[in-house]
C-alpha cells in the first residue's frame, strides 16, 4: 500500500466549502462507476455541494442503475462542461487510472489544472504528477480502495447503503464475481460489511450480468462460433469482430464486455485476445492466467496497459494486420507462452 499525503488531503477536505470533481479513465467499466460513485455519496454525506462526477465517454447500461448514475457527466458529450468542471476545481480525484492519459479527452485539463491532485488506485505504476496517492496493486479494486480511503478518513460509519452498493459493484465486476483478483481475506472482510449494510449480491449481479439483450446473447454466441481462433500449441485463443460484425447485433456500449474470458476459459488456454475494429483504430483486450504478463504486452505491443492478468490497448494496423502481427507476436514469445 502506498499512502501519501492523506493527512494533506484531511485538512483540504475539513472545508467543506471547496469544489470537488472526480474523473475516471475512458471507457470506463464497473469498477470505475462503482468507486467514483461510492465517493461521491461519501463526500455529499461529509457536507460537499458542489461535487462532479465525470467519465470521459459512454459507458454499459448494465451500470446505469447503481445510485446517483443520473449525476455522472459524459464528457463526450458536453466537452466544454467537462474541462470547466475539472479546471474550477480545488479537489480532484482520478478513480481505478494511473496515468492523465488513461482519461484520453480529458487528459490536457487534468494535466494543467491547479486543483489539488489525488489518485486512488490498483493499477501498477502509477505516474507522477499527484499530490496524493492511495495506490496497492494488491487491492482487488479500486471500489476496495476507497472503502478503505474512508475508514482512514475516520468516517466508516458514514458508509450507507448507496456506498455499499456502488462499491460491492466495483468490486464484483473486477473480479469476475470473485474469480480473479481476489485472493486476499481483505476483500471479503469489506464485502462483508457492505452485505450487513443491506447490499443484495444476488439481486446486483443480475443487474450487471443477467441484462442482456438479445443481440448481445446473440452476437456472444457468434464471437465463440464464428470468430474465435484458438492456437493451442501457443497457448493462446482470440476473437475478432469487424465493424459490420458488431452492426449485424446492433451493437451497443458494453455488449462485448466479458467476451474475451470466454477464450481464457479453455483448457490449456494461458493468453486471450479479443480485436474490435473502431472507426480509427482496432482496440484489443488481452487477458492471461497466471504469471504471464499481459500488462507488459499491452505497453510494448499496444500502446496501452493494465493489469498484469488483465490488460488493453489499441493499434492503428487494419483488423486484418493486427491479428497478423499478434500471431507474429505469439511466435517470437512462444517460450513465454
Ligand atoms: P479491457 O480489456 O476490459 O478494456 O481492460 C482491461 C484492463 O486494462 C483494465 O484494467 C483497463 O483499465 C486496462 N486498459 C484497457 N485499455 C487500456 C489502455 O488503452 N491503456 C491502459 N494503460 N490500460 C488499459
Ligand atoms: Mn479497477
Amino acid at each position: 500500500m502506498e499512502n501519501l499525503g492523506t493527512d494533506t488531503l484531511k485538512k483540504h477536505l475539513a472545508k467543506r466549502t471547496k469544489t470537488i470533481a472526480i474523473v475516471v479513465h475512458t471507457n470506463p467499466d464497473g469498477d470505475a462507476i462503482g468507486s467514483a460513485l461510492g465517493l461521491y455519496h461519501y463526500l455529499l454525506l461529509l457536507g460537499f455541494k458542489q461535487v462532479a462526477v465525470i467519465a470521459p465517454n459512454a459507458y454499459a447500461s448494465f451500470l446505469q442503475w447503481m445510485p446517483g448514475n443520473d449525476q455522472v457527466l459524459i464528457a463526450e458529450n458536453d466537452m466544454d462542461l467537462a474541462q470547466e468542471q475539472i479546471m474550477g476545481a480545488d479537489i480532484l480525484f482520478c478513480l481505478d487510472f494511473n496515468g492523465f492519459a488513461r482519461a484520453e479527452n480529458l487528459a490536457p485539463a487534468l494535466e494543467t489544472s491547479k486543483a489539488l491532485k489525488i489518485i486512488i488506485d490498483h493499477h501498477p505504476q502509477p505516474e507522477a504528477g499527484f499530490d496524493v496517492v492511495f495506490h496497492d496493486t494488491k487491492a482487488s479494486s479500486t471500489a476496495e480502495l476507497v472503502y478503505l480511503f474512508i475508514e482512514l478518513m475516520g468516517d466508516k460509519t458514514f458508509i450507507n447503503r448507496n456506498i455499499a452498493e456502488c462499491l460491492y459493484a466495483g468490486i464484483v465486476t473486477d473480479t469476475g464475481s470473485f474469480s480473479y483478483g481476489a485472493n486476499h481475506p481483505r476483500t471479503y472482510e469489506i464485502v462483508a460489511r457492505l452485505m450487513a449494510l443491506g447490499v443484495d449480491g444476488s439481486h446486483i449481479h443480475r443487474l450487471i450480468y443477467s441484462t442482456y439483450s438479445p443481440d448481445r446473447m446473440r452476437l456472444l454466441g457468434f464471437c465463440l462460433s464464428e470468430r474465435l481462433v484458438v492456437k493451442e500449441a501457443l497457448h493462446t485463443a482470440f476473437i475478432s469482430l469487424s465493424i459490420e460484425d458488431m452492426k449485424r447485433f446492433n451493437y451497443q456500449e458494453g455488449d462485448t464486455e466479458g467476451v474475451v474470458n470466454y477464450a481464457l476459459a479453455i483448457k490449456n488456454i494461458r493468453l486471450a485476445a479479443l480485436f474490435m475494429e473502431r472507426d480509427d483504430h482496432v482496440k484489443v483486450s488481452l487477458r492471461s492466467t497466471g504469471s504471464l504478463d499481459v500488462n507488459r504486452l499491452a505497453r510494448q505491443y499496444f500502446q496501452g496497459g493494465g493489469h498484469m492478468n488483465a490488460a488493453g490497448g489499441k493499434t492503428h494496423q487494419s483488423l486484418q494486420q493486427s491479428i497478423e502481427d499478434f500471431v507474429a507476436m505469439l511466435q517470437e514469445n512462444k517460450e513465454n507462452l
